[in-house]
């Protein structure tokens, strides 16, 4: 490998996406805090990492930036209400996964993935005094206007860049794709094969014709003929520098193209049979723009993943808010770590009084910890999970600060199954998204 820019992320960074990306790491191994993470995502993270020490484990996440893509940064995805945006930025890195228990390595994979946060921001402009915040120090819900001066609970003041913007999910996916040097590295040598296979028979037969005509030549030929042919030579000497760099670009360029098609091909193939889905989700889709129109798939997908990986690394999935169903699959308490495979495919919808029951597989890929042994595994879960249809998509709902239905105080949900103010069980699936059901896809 040459030299390319490698510069590391930054955990003093002023981008939020750099301070996140350098601290995933700790957080998720160590258990530290990743204040940039919003409370949700927080918790989530925690149950990872408790997971991990519970099984005996040291884990390492070490993240090298790859460059950008030529989409760029910003995906151009947003999502926003009043007073809020949601925007998904994806960047590449190079992953290094590493799984220790002890001074003893049980497994090591160096890849190329995509890694994709959702940055839940304030819209310019906006004034967010009035709005409820849950005190990152004492835990007590409050209003922003109030933080920023001093909690009425603890004391603490906060700056408005602590409270806001927030990481509100993340996600790897593997990426097949390349940036613009890793595209240059196969491009280039392509093109230059390309220009001399092209230029070779020009090269062969001009030069032959000048040899054969020089013998004409030194016999005593008619050395005006001999000259006029020794000159169409040349020519196709020199003319073939121009067909052959012409051809040869576009030569190249296709070859590249089609090797990166190939590549992103035979990876959807192999691993997401995503044509199956793909009419599903479009009805889907319309359907709950209906009652929410700034609704977007690529969140719908990332936030069930991460409801997903909350219910696999919980030690009690019973005792998560969200969560309405039968004892969990005993194997998802070896899992150490999950990423996505960049699908989650509605299979099923159906309407029962008011709700809507989705029905999908989501691919993922599960790294498992069994007898002294890491092994990572593709697999493919089956999820239902079911919405009030009447309520459209409250995009900065969180289960660690929701809001009695019946007496509107707000509580931490990973804390309590009923209100704690008026004592009524809520339900979660009047709030947002609740799952029923979640286990291995059954062939
Ligand atoms: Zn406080
Ligand atoms: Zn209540």
């Amino acid at each position: 490998m040459g030299k390319t820019i490698r510069e590391n992320w930054n955990k003093d960074s002023s981008e939020i996406f750099e301070r996140f990306a350098a601290g995933i790491d700790e957080a998720i191994g160590n258990g530290e805090e990743l204040k940039c993470a919003d409370r949700d995502l927080q918790y989530g993270i925690r149950l990872q990492n408790r997971r991990i020490g519970k099984l005996g484990l040291n884990f390492y996440y070490e993240l090298t930036p790859r460059g950008y893509f030529t989409d760029g940064l910003n995906l151009g995805n947003h999502w926003s209400d009043g007073h809020y945006v949601n925007r998904l930025e994806v960047r590449g890195c190079e992953r290094v996964q590493s799984i220790y228990q002890g001074d003893r390595k049980l497994f090591k994979k160096k890849e190329k993935v995509k890694l994709y946060q959702t940055v839940t921001d304030v819209r310019s402009g906006q004034d967010v005094s009035e709005d409820e915040y849950i005190c990152p120090d004492c835990g007590a819900a409050t209003k922003i206007g109030l933080l920023t001066q001093g909690c009425p609970y603890c004391g603490n003041r906060f700056r408005m860049d602590e409270l806001y913007p927030k990481i509100s999910n993340y996600y790897f996916y593997p990426d097949v794709g390349g940036t613009r040097t890793e595209l240059a590295k196969l491009a280039i040598p392509s093109i230059l094969i390309a220009i001399v296979l092209i230029y070779l028979p020009f090269c062969a037969f001009g030069l032959l014709g000048i040899a054969f005509n020089s013998i004409g030549f030194a016999i005593g030929s008619n050395s005006y003929q001999t000259m006029q042919s020794m000159g169409n030579f040349i020519g196709i000497l020199i003319w073939g520098i121009f067909v052959a760099l012409f051809f040869g670009v576009i030569g190249g360029w296709v070859f590249t193209s089609f090797v990166y098609l190939f590549r992103l091909g035979s990876f959807a193939a192999q691993r997401i049979p995503m044509a199956k889905y793909l009419g599903c989700q479009k009805q889907f889709e319309e359907f709950i723009k209906k009652s929410s129109p700034e609704f977007s798939y690529e969140f719908f997908a990332g936030k069930t993943v991460n409801m997903i990986k909350m219910l696999i690394f919980s030690e009690n999935p019973e005792e998560l808010p969200f969560y309405n169903g039968r004892a969990l699959n005993p194997a998802f308490r070896n899992i150490v770590d999950v990423t996505s495979m960049g699908a989650v495919g509605i299979t099923k919808m159906e309407f029962q009084n008011g709700y809507a029951v989705i029905y999908a597989d989501v691919y993922l890929e599960d790294t498992y910890y069994r007898d002294g042994k890491v092994k990572r595994v593709n697999e493919v879960m089956t999820v239902i999970m079911r919405k009030n249809i009447e309520r459209p998509v409250d995009m900065r709902f969180k289960i660690t600060s929701i809001h009695c239905p019946t007496c509107a105080g707000s509580f931490d949900a990973t804390k309590n199954k009923f209100c704690p103010y008026c004592g009524n069980p809520y339900r979660m699936e009047d709030l947002d998204w609740s799952v029923e059901y979640l286990d291995y896809l059954q062939k």
